[in-house]
């Protein structure tokens, strides 16, 4: 490598020709400091104006009604400074051999003048229109001026020509399209071949990719659309490949360097668990649990996704495992986001390990509940069993993370939907044992882009069958007008002993307000419709032994129908509650819809999910092609909420709810990158670069499984490239 060259592409931007310390000044407070920074500073878009017209053929588009740009050049008969009162516009005439036509501006009147000289030849670019007098005009063209045999002039016009962002700071230095434009055409043409390749030759050729250098030019000047598109592509690959490398020497350095816990499975205690269950287990429970245990057998730590829909039966699956490690001594902790779902595992899991146990005469294996909500006393006693090793199966809240919380021998680590929780909280508990199993579970499934990528760390386990029995939830979406005739459908099942819930969002994340929403209809609710039944509120505001009081009391069906804001979301099982109206549907996302819809159906009753909203929500239909960039964002919203409504009364896959979800939402706030502490993609688009996102992990999860410390000859590059600009970002990996 050169290394003088690349020296000058670390130079300040304030010695490129054109730009000077002021102008240098205002690119830095874009972030803009270096040479390198120009080259990499990309158009946002570009306009293709390599069809140059004659002014006859010009005509003529416009007259068949053509409402795209096109290019002229002609020479300059005529310009006129006309002024109506206090405006004053220009009016450039131009002819060629086949007609004449006028161009129009309204500002930078002087300066228009002095650039444009009569009897020269310039090439024009804009979107040509119909004067009131029916002759052809372009308003504020593009312009460059064509000095014979000088092609290099066709900066702005005539091909394909790059437009960039020009922030406001960048605006008051003088710096506009043109300007900018020149700039960057100088640092490119003196620069471009300064870079330093970044991936190594065998990939390049074997990929079909750009070198460096070729894509930066063609980034900025493509002479073809067919050569931008490459350069993308290659800007595209490099981005995720080098993601994807560090992804797998996460995933990698984690289970090749690392020694964890080696487990026995006990075959005996495994069988006798399984046939005590009151159900059999779906193919797709088994084979996750296959795929734990044999982890658990290994030395190498287990790093499990569980990915399953809701309803699937995740939970029963983890207890297995849990069991299992508390067979070999050692405690197992299972961490929940809420303390009402904390509580419901507890009381489940203690309630079958207690008949289990009695019936098997067996030990019984000790379970605590660790919560923030709970008292001084209870709260001692259950610090000193887990410190103690007394207890072997611990569940527990945010609250398992303080520091008092201290394991006596930690074993396995899971978290039940784990969306709720950072990166760093998973961390923390997990140093609270030396290298545990983890298994995490997701609370409904994820893009297969995203489990590529951020999730692609994790070995990941499917369960996409639902129990047998379970019968297809029906959902419907009604119009809030329609609400009094669903209050007398639940009324007529509560009769019948169907359990009902109805949610209500979130008013403007206000607790305060949600309180009262809810409250308020509970008032009204139950002096009308409802004042022959019973009915249970639960939200937000109630500590959580109110809270569980209450799911106590409507499990065991003291209730007809729980009116309740969005607390039920995640996870809450209560098998004989089939119904769940869900009100102002349109303020959720699908997942969460996805998520309370999961509240019902699980038992072998048919279960039935109303969604309710206004008239307008409901208009649009799912179809393929989601183009929505021409909607107002009054539109975009109403488009949005009934595309999501109608997909959920559709379909009831949460594998394709959630590509659906990904699609409507964009990349933006799902992929997180600040969270997973990986780099930021400015290239890849997660929604869409499925193909290209799948071929780079499979190179680079290759390459790190051969090479895990990078020596090959052919890796060095990769290496060197991680050292150079990517060192952030593997705090976590090493590499040797
Ligand atoms: P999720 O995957 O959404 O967390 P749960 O683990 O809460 O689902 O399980 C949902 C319900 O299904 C629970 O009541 C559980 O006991 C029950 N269940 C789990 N596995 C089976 C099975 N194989 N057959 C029948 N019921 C099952
Ligand atoms: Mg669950």
């Amino acid at each position: 490598m050169n290394s003088k060259k690349e020296n000058i592409l670390n130079e300040s931007v304030q010695f490129v020709k054109g730009v000077g310390p002021k102008r240098a000044e205002s690119f830095e407070s874009i972030g803009i400091k270096t040479i390198r920074d120009l080259l990499f500073y990309f158009p946002s878009k570009h306009l293709d104006r390599s069809t140059t017209l004659t002014i006859a053929k010009a005509y003529s588009y416009l007259l068949d009604g053509y409402d795209g740009e096109i290019t002229i050049i002609a020479e300059i008969t005529n310009k006129d400074r006309i002024r109506f009162g206090k405006r004053e516009i220009i009016t450039v005439s131009f002819k060629d051999s086949t007609g004449n036509f006028n161009c129009v501006w309204f500002h930078g009147i002087k300066y228009i003048y002095d650039v444009f000289q009569e009897g020269k030849t310039y090439a024009v670019s804009g979107k040509p229109i119909r004067s009131k007098y029916g002759d052809m005009q372009i308003i504020h063209p593009d312009y460059d001026r064509i000095s014979e045999n000088e092609t290099k002039s066709y900066l702005n016009t005539g091909k394909i020509i790059p437009f960039y962002r020009i922030p406001k700071n960048i605006k008051s230095v003088n710096l506009g399209d043109f300007s900018i434009r020149r700039i960057i055409n100088n640092v490119v043409e003196k620069y471009a071949d300064f870079l330093p390749e970044t991936l190594p030759e065998y990939i390049i050729k074997q990929n079909d990719l750009f070198n460096i250098n070729d894509a930066v030019k063609n980034m900025h000047f493509p002479i073809s659309s067919e050569l931008f598109k490459k350069s993308v592509k290659r800007l595209k690959f490099e981005e995720i490949f080098y993601l994807e490398i560090l992804i797998a020497l996460r995933k990698y350095q984690y289970k090749n360097k690392l020694t964890g816990v080696v487990m026995n499975i006990n075959n005996t205690l495994l069988k006798d668990f399984i046939n005590f269950l009151p159900f059999t287990l779906t193919d797709d429970q088994k084979k996750t649990l296959k795929d734990i245990l044999s982890d658990m057998k290994h030395q190498q730590p287990m790093n499990r996704l569980i990915q399953g829909d809701v309803g699937s039966g995740k939970t029963i699956v983890v207890l297995i495992a849990m069991i299992i490690a508390a067979d070999n001594g050692y405690q197992a902790v299972m961490m929940a986001p809420t303390e009402i779902l904390a509580d419901q595992h507890y009381k489940n899991i203690s309630t079958l390990l207690k008949e289990f146990s009695n019936k098997h005469k067996k030990d019984h294996i000790q379970t605590s509940l660790l919560l923030g909500g709970q008292n001084k006393k209870e709260r001692e006693t259950v610090l000193n069993d887990i410190t103690k090793g007394k207890s072997k199966i611990i569940i527990g809240t945010h609250a398992l993370l303080e520091e008092k919380v201290s394991f006596n021998k930690l074993g396995l680590l899971i978290v039940d939907e784990q969306h709720r929780f950072g990166v760093e909280q998973r961390a923390t508990l997990m140093k609270k044992g030396k290298i545990p199993d983890v298994i995490v579970m997701s609370a409904t499934p994820i893009p297969r882009t995203l489990s590529m990528t951020l999730y692609a760390d994790l070995d990941i386990s499917v369960i996409k069958q639902l129990p047998k029995g379970r019968k297809k939830i029906k959902t419907v979406l009604r119009s809030t007008t329609k609400l009094p005739d669903i209050y007398k459908y639940i009324l007529d099942k509560a009769f019948s002993g169907i359990q009902s819930f109805i949610v209500y969002p979130l008013v403007e994340d206000s607790e305060k307000l949600e309180l009262k929403s809810a409250e308020a209809f509970f008032e009204s609710l139950t002096k009308t419709y409802f004042k022959k039944i019973k009915v249970g509120l639960l939200h937000g505001r109630m500590n959580w032994k109110e809270k569980e009081k209450i799911m106590q009391q409507f499990k065991e069906h003291k209730f007809d129908v729980l009116i309740s804001t969005t607390v039920i979301e995640v996870g809450i099982d209560i098998p004989n509650a089939n119904i769940i109206l869900i009100n102002e549907a349109q303020r959720f996302g699908i997942s969460q819809l996805h998520q309370l819809r999961g509240r019902v159906g699980r038992s072998d009753k048919q279960a039935v999910c109303i969604l309710v909203t206004d008239e307008k929500n409901m208009k649009y239909k799912l179809k393929d092609g989601l183009k929505i960039e021409y909607l107002s964002s009054a539109q975009k919203n109403i488009y949005k909420s009934s595309i999501r409504l109608n997909s959920m009364v559709k379909s009831s896959d949460g594998f394709k709810l959630a590509e659906i979800d990904l699609k409507l939402r964009g990349p933006g706030d799902i992929f997180g990158t600040k969270q997973s502490g990986m780099p930021e993609l400015n290239f890849i688009d997660i929604v869409h670069d499925t193909d290209i996102i799948e071929h780079a992990k499979g190179i680079a999860f290759k390459i790190i499984q051969g090479d895990i410390n990078l020596r090959n000859e052919n890796n060095k590059l990769i290496k060197q490239n991680l050292i150079n600009n990517y060192s952030s970002h593997f705090n976590y990996p090493k590499i040797a």
